[in-house]
């Protein structure tokens, strides 16, 4: 009897656990389109360098790769501009049909060449450039993150479409309101509108130095993130040198370095955003706040009184 039951709970034990298996959501899933003449020897590296990164590293199942060699002819991948070299791209229609045989929601082209890469719907990499570049172009194609370097004046009138781009995630576009802010407050009620992270921006984070837009650099007691700053609202960033561009953390990144794996609490954040909308469900097991390359929350992480602006206003 005692056995029976036992057998009895096992039994209802594996038909929850089944019941509970096919409930859970879909993983997010990448196709990877491999151009087939390339080194398959890398392939490998390109797939573990995402899953090694935050916050990728975190999803766990909740992420997967499929694999597919695709018809060289079909994939088409090219350099399409003369002006821009390093930029490489494949056909995004083919991409998009064998992504959706197998229910991809991202396929990541990887072509025969020695470098390059581009973002778009279905991004692209050279096989012969770094893994980290894999990570940069995914970051435009996922959550539409922008690129945090300065573009060259002709890069910019390429890209920064005129009068204004649309603000992403990780960077906005805009002239100061005023020439003088009075008080960080002010400045705040201004442009809070305009910066798409603001609630990211901790009351204690400074938007002004002085009676300056901008945060002040690296001066800060509340150090959350890797390169000793907080997000705020810095100056500089792709179309600076056409149009006033604000960027949302400081050092380097994936998105102003396309050697490095650091995606900021900012841009973190976006790609988790973008990823669960595109498989309908939110992750579960994610920590967005505290990224394994932030340290611990609780000592220098504790946020702080918010911090009186340097210069108030009269009223
Ligand atoms: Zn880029």
């Amino acid at each position: 009897m005692k056995s029976m039951t036992g057998k009895f709970c096992l039994a209802l034990g594996l038909l929850f656990g089944a019941a509970a298996l096919a409930d859970d959501p879909p993983p997010y899933k990448i196709l990877i389109l491999e151009d087939p003449d390339i080194d398959q020897r890398k392939v490998l590296g390109f797939v573990n360098k995402i899953r090694a990164t935050p916050p990728y590293s975190q999803l766990g199942k909740q992420l997967a790769f499929e694999f597919v060699l695709g018809n060289k002819a079909k994939m088409d991948c090219k350099h399409p501009y003369d002006d821009i070299p390093r930029v490489v791209s494949c056909d995004s229609s083919y991409a998009a049909d064998e992504g959706a045989k197998v229910g991809a929601h991202k396929v990541l082209n990887l072509a025969n060449f020695t470098s390059g890469g581009g973002g778009g719907v279905s991004p692209t990499v050279g096989i012969g450039d770094t893994p980290e570049t894999a990570l940069h172009e995914l970051g435009h194609s996922i959550a539409g993150l922008a690129d945090e370097y300065e573009y060259s004046k002709s890069e910019a009138k390429f890209y920064c479409t005129m009068p204004t781009p649309d603000a992403k995630p990780n960077e906005a576009f805009f002239a100061p309101k005023l020439k003088v802010f009075p008080s960080d407050a002010m400045a705040r009620s201004i442009h809070s509108k305009d910066i798409p992270w603001y609630d990211q921006i901790l009351p204690a984070t400074l938007i002004t130095s002085g009676t300056d837009l901008g945060t002040p650099e690296g001066s800060f007691p509340l150090h959350i993130g890797r390169n000793k700053t907080v997000t705020g609202l810095y100056p500089g960033g792709s179309c600076n040198k056409l149009i006033p561009t604000w960027h949302s953390y400081q050092g380097d990144n994936a998105m102003n370095d396309a050697d490095n794996s650091f995606f900021n609490p900012v841009q973190a954040r976006a790609l988790l955003r973008a990823m669960e909308k595109a498989r309908g469900a939110r992750f579960t097991g994610i920590t967005l706040t505290a990224l394994p390359t932030d340290p611990p929350v609780g000592s220098a992480a504790t946020p702080a009184a918010p911090v009186t602006p340097t210069k108030t206003s009269a009223e």
